[in-house]
């Protein structure tokens, strides 16, 4: 039995090989983590517990005196530290963020590969990207993953539906397609009758894509919004073949008749008076998630190129960038503090967990410049506690909730069977939300991730 601290197995996992893919290697070996306070993800707490990896795979777990170490294991001592399941970030928008710049230009494979390994970075081991890739290139990147050619967090996608050349925010539409006529490939499909969506639904699913997002927005008037006819084919469509439908909606005066025809989130909160407890019942009852996307709207009021843990992972020059833009919109007047506006959030926000309804973490990161992924993760987090939430619902809220509405089986939880995700943290987030910031290791499919190195291999990292 050889026994090590968590400090010492830093990079001490054969993940090394080429410099920028933290996934080549594959888990091996039997190891015994202990004495660490494991939050399961389900709402149950081990104090002095003990997680036995096998491979990629989770096979025991529980408190340190009823799981016991083979004699072959590696044994580390996690004394004093928690472990939570890896994060997921049920809605962002991959590849197009550059951190030195933002569009299609950085639109790329490789800029892909990195933003999952950002994620993994941060301990996110699965994330969601809203629409806006090209689907053979994401398809070829699960399958990448499949067969551990690469790493990072898991990648999750949906295939993009509006009306033609319609879709995401005026800004990034542009871009997305670029990037859809340069790779030749399909990012949004583009419908205007139940027909052509119908249509559209059964060639995605015949593709092996598991999810579609639509938006159903006029965006101020500058675009056609999707007509409920056509929604309502697509879900209908979709029902049968085993895809989710999920939504980009204006208004939640939008949101009755989507849930009407079967869609299964929401990917903006729309959190507000108007979502009123009729609403939040019917989504309840239709087994409906939310994604409240709040950070999206508050980030850009802070200064976040102050905060240490976004300055771990962006080179000088980002934070400097970052630092006169904050300055930029300071000086055309003061943040928006309403307290108004905060006290209906908090009761929109709170009537839709008190109703049931599955409140999950997102970011929307990626979809404009700046937003960057896995930090505004953990920014999220924050907000839905400051809104109310305990720290144990919020961590439910980014781990066992948004695994099981995604399809992510072996995920989401510390459980015998599951896939070995997990964020070892030097400080409790049961106390302070904000210790999700203390992280000490991630392990992705039973690999450790090289997180020093991973910040290094990164462009636009320090
Ligand atoms: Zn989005």
């Amino acid at each position: 039995m050889h026994r090590r601290t968590a400090l010492a197995l830093t990079l001490a996992t054969s993940v090394l090989t080429g410099c920028a893919s933290a996934g080549g290697g594959g888990a091996g070996g039997t190891t015994y983590l202990e004495g660490a306070r494991l939050i399961l993800g389900d709402g149950r707490v081990i104090e002095n517990g003990a997680l036995l990896i096998e491979g990629e795979r989770i096979r025991q777990v529980g408190p340190a005196s009823a799981v016991r170490a083979p004699a072959d294991a590696v044994v580390v001592d996690l004394t004093g530290m928690t472990v939570i399941p890896a994060l997921i970030d049920a809605h962002a928008h991959l590849g197009y963020e550059g951190y030195t710049g933002w569009g299609a230009d950085y639109y790329s494979r490789d800029n892909l590969i990195e933003h999952l390994e950002r994620y993994a970075y941060y301990g996110f081991g699965a994330v969601f990207s809203a629409g806006t890739d090209p689907d053979d290139l994401a398809l070829g990147l699960q399958r990448d993953q499949e067969l551990r050619r690469i790493g990072g967090a898991r990648l999750l996608f949906a295939a993009g539906m509006a009306p033609p050349g319609q879709g995401p925010n005026n800004q990034f539409l542009g871009h997305a397609l670029a990037v859809a006529s340069r790779a030749d490939m399909t990012v949004l499909w583009g419908v205007s009758s139940p027909d052509e969506a119908r249509r559209a639904v059964r060639q995605i699913a015949a593709e092996g894509i598991e999810f579609v997002k639509i938006w159903v927005d006029d965006r101020g008037g500058t675009q056609s919004k999707m007509h409920p006819l056509v929604y309502q084919a697509a879900a209908d469509e979709a029902r049968g073949r085993g895809v989710q439908v999920v939504v980009h909606q204006q208004r939640a005066d939008d949101m009755p008749g989507l849930l009407e025809a079967g869609v299964s989130g929401f990917l903006h909160g729309r959190i507000g008076p108007e979502l009123d407890e009729t609403l939040a019942r019917s989504i309840r009852r239709a087994n409906a998630f939310v994604v409240p996307n709040l950070g999206l709207g508050e980030l850009r009021w802070e200064p976040v190129s102050e905060d240490p843990f976004l300055q771990e992972a962006v080179s000088d020059s980002v934070v400097e960038r970052l630092r006169s833009a904050y300055r930029e919109r300071l000086s055309s007047g003061p943040p928006p503090s309403d307290p108004q506006r905060e006290r209906e959030l908090s009761e929109g926000f709170m009537r839709l967990v008190d109703a049931g309804v599955d409140v999950i973490l997102g970011t929307d990161a990626g979809a404009v410049p700046d937003h960057f992924f896995g930090y505004t993760g953990h920014r999220e987090l924050e907000i839905f506690v400051r809104l109310g939430m305990t720290p144990m619902q919020a961590i439910m809220a980014a781990t066992s909730r948004p695994a099981d509405l995604l399809g992510l089986g072996d995920m989401g939880t510390l459980s015998s069977g599951k896939s070995a995700d997990f964020v070892i943290l030097r400080d409790n987030p049961l106390d302070d939300i904000r210790n999700t910031r203390s992280i000490e290791d991630v392990y992705l499919r039973g690999v450790e991730q090289p997180r020093a190195l991973l910040r290094r291999s990164w462009p636009a990292g320090s």
